[in-house]
């Protein structure tokens, strides 16, 4: 029976441990966060509330002897990275860690992860498949409690940055693709508009007048921001 271990129970890393311990793997799940461990306890085989930069801590736990590692600390680099090198260091076959910008991923592969992913670009670049096809977003399945929808940027939001604007923080929902309508002029010499998609746009694109936000998150907070707007 293979064995897993989800290191970092944020959106990613529990959805993970999640889906293998419904496949029947078994699953070593650890969070800093007491809550986080609480609710993987409800379907991972152990979990554990622990300092995952805590060799000694991980080793207890058996983080050890595990097939694979899913390294999804968060946003912290240098946790990653250290995450990381531990499970290599523990012999484990197969680390697979988590990165939020290209950056991140060169460094998490230079010191030895088997594998980087990039769930949020990874993702936008579904949704830019679904956004190029009619039936915009009829084949993504999105859960009971989370939802995908455009918005036009409001006139508040628009010459910031999504730093700036900082949905993710204020509003809890994530912006995945920004669509943005350039001018242009035809052969006729008539004014036109085509969409431009930026997908998974980084802190420092900004919003301009016209844009469309595609956003994702829980019903609740969308419906939330919407009324703000
Ligand atoms: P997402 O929620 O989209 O996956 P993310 O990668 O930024 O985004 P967070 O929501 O920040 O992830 O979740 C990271 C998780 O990792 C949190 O639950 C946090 O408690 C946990 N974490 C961070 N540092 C440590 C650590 N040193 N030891 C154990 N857990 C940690």
């Amino acid at each position: 029976m293979k064995q897993f271990g989800v290191i970092g129970l944020g959106r990613f890393g529990i959805t993970v441990a999640r889906a293998l311990a419904k496949k029947g793997f078994q699953v070593i799940a650890v969070d800093s966060d007491e809550e986080k461990v609480r609710i993987a306890s409800e379907f991972a085989t152990v979990a554990v509330q622990l300092d995952a930069t805590d060799t000694t801590s991980l080793q207890k736990v058996g983080l050890k002897d595990v097939d694979a590692a899913i390294v999804a600390v968060g946003e912290d680099i240098s946790a990653s990275i250290l995450v990381t090198m531990i499970c290599k260091d523990f012999g484990i076959p197969m680390v697979i860690s988590k990165a939020t910008d290209p950056l991140q991923g060169k460094i998490l592969a230079k010191i030895g992860a088997d594998r980087v992913v990039f769930p949020e670009r990874d993702m936008g670049e579904k949704l830019a498949e679904s956004l190029a096809s009619p039936g915009i977003f009829d084949y993504i399945s999105v859960s009971k409690d989370y939802s995908i929808v455009e918005l036009s940027a409001p006139t508040t939001f628009c010459g910031k940055t999504i730093g700036e604007v900082n949905l993710r923080a204020k509003y809890g929902v994530t912006l995945i693709a920004i669509k943005h309508k350039v001018p242009g002029i035809d052969e006729r010499g008539e004014p036109t508009f085509t969409e431009d998609i930026i997908i998974a746009p980084t802190s420092k694109d900004e919003i301009a007048t016209g844009d469309t936000l595609v956003l994702l998150g829980k019903v609740k907070d969308v419906e939330k921001l919407k009324k703000i707007i």
